[in-house]
């Protein structure tokens, strides 16, 4: 083992330019400013300038660890085969196993499942638990599969990567279009092959497999929680505070339904397809009922459709994008018009807009804070499962709001002692923490 004692003092910009290949002259094109791996290398970039990092952590931080690509035959329903391309990066596992969902989408990509398994290193850290990052995620079209298809699909997915998973090694979770079932799934593979049950190796199972309680609403409730504390931090009343949220799937319904039922006002909901408004409050219980029988927002009695783009720009107390990335970009972020923007999405805002809202004195609380309760309640429900001993809701719900809490304040006092941005104070707390145990590993030789 050789300690790393390589050039310690503040880079120089020659030296940067070395490190990130990247001179401050060159202007993003629209489509390097939508590139997720761009936008997370850009505030990785910054956050290490102004902690002074030195250039070997650096070099060692801004590459994910390991990138495994699996191309995964599946038997569809009509007898044909089909191969569907998925991958699972691991970002760090400096400070624990790598931890973060798999996501099935039409439009996953490499650069994207880079970029969420480096800001889950970012958000494990920011939340001070014992995980690195990673994150999987399979190119499919989740909606126009079978159930049987799903399953297939997501346990030869399980066995192609066997060997990079575990519960000392890497643990995924849900996140877009995978849900309790297919963790369920992920679990029986990983356990069929190592010859005995292995809850831990995977979160956001059901409860009756390992789950935790709490876990569905987790994300939701911590952005519900970072909200609340953003207004008081801000002087605001929470009670009758406008709120819009885009994207109404677990996080968005969740952390809408949880403001609500503390008495904030929604007056907005925007789908991928569509919106809904109504300036004096949409019942969201009821909105959470019809969606589950009618499949969608769409018709709901209780208030008018909007436009989902017109939506996102109607002035609110606090705006919460919760559905996907590059919602906020240089093209729409001037005419944001909410005085808090709370990001339950991974990725919404792209540096270009993150400038501009900046500019118009957003407060912005960044996603790597702002939907960390998720994989907060997942680390609770890994611990669980070693124990085989599991907690109340109001156990597992009072630590997660103590956690959420404090990690908002240790962002802001970052914020303020460095005079930076929200976002980049987050990653600056979560950048020397993973560096620090960096550091004290050494590079193994
Ligand atoms: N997919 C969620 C996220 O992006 C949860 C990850 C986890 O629980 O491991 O944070």
């Amino acid at each position: 083992m050789s300690p790393i004692t390589e050039e310690t003092m503040v880079p120089k910009a020659a030296a940067i330019e070395g490190i990130t290949g990247r001179t401050n002259s060159t202007p993003l094109t629209l489509e390097q400013e939508k590139n997720p791996w761009e936008a997370q290398a850009a505030r990785f970039d910054e956050a290490a300038q102004r902690l002074n990092l030195e250039p070997g952590i650096w070099k060692i931080l801004r590459q994910p660890m390991r990138e495994i690509i699996v191309h995964i035959p599946v038997q569809m329903d009509n007898g044909t085969v089909e191969v569907f391309t998925g991958y699972r990066v691991q970002h760090s596992i400096a400070r624990g196993p790598g931890k973060g969902g798999i996501r099935y989408a039409p439009d996953v990509s490499l650069d994207e499942v880079r970029a969420l398994a480096s800001w889950m290193t970012w958000k494990c850290a920011v939340v001070n638990i014992p995980f690195g990052g990673a994150k999987g995620g399979v190119i499919c079209n989740p909606r126009a599969m079978s159930q049987g298809e799903l399953e297939r699909l997501t346990r030869r997915y399980t066995a192609s990567l066997i060997e990079f998973l575990g519960p000392e090694k890497d643990v995924p979770a849900p996140d877009m279009n995978t849900n309790e079932q297919t963790m369920a799934w992920i679990m029986d593979t990983y356990s069929m092959h190592t010859g005995q049950t292995v809850t831990s190796v995977v979160t956001g199972k059901p409860l009756s497999l390992g789950g935790s309680r709490g876990r569905r609403e987790a994300t939701g409730r911590g952005v519900s929680i970072v909200t609340d504390e953003a207004l008081k931090y801000l002087g605001l009343d929470p009670v009758g505070a406008s709120v819009i949220v885009q994207g109404f799937g677990n996080v968005g319904s969740h952390s809408a339904k949880l403001l609500w039922d503390k008495g904030y006002k929604v007056i907005g909901i925007a789908e991928y397809d569509g919106g809904l408004h109504n300036a004096n409050g949409l019942d969201i219980a009821q909105l959470m009922e019809w969606k589950a029988t009618h499949g969608s927002i769409h018709g709901f009695p209780g208030g008018e459709a909007i436009d989902a783009q017109e939506l996102l720009l109607t002035a609110c107390d606090v705006l919460i994008p919760a559905a996907t990335e590059n919602v906020l970009t240089s093209l729409n972020a001037a005419r944001v018009q909410a005085r808090v923007l709370v990001e339950g999405a991974n990725g919404p805002t792209t540096p270009a807009a993150d400038n501009i809202l900046a500019e118009k004195g957003v407060f912005v609380v960044p996603d790597i804070l702002a939907n960390a309760g998720g994989v907060t309640t997942s680390y609770f429900e890994w611990v669980q499962d070693r124990m085989g001993y599991f907690w109340t809701e109001q156990e597992v719900n009072e630590r997660l709001e103590r956690i959420m809490v404090d990690s908002f304040h240790d962002v802001m006092r970052y914020a303020r002692e460095h005079a930076v941005q929200n976002r980049i104070a987050a990653y600056m707390l979560a950048l020397d923490r993973v560096a620090y145990t960096t550091r004290q590993r050494g590079i193994y030789a």
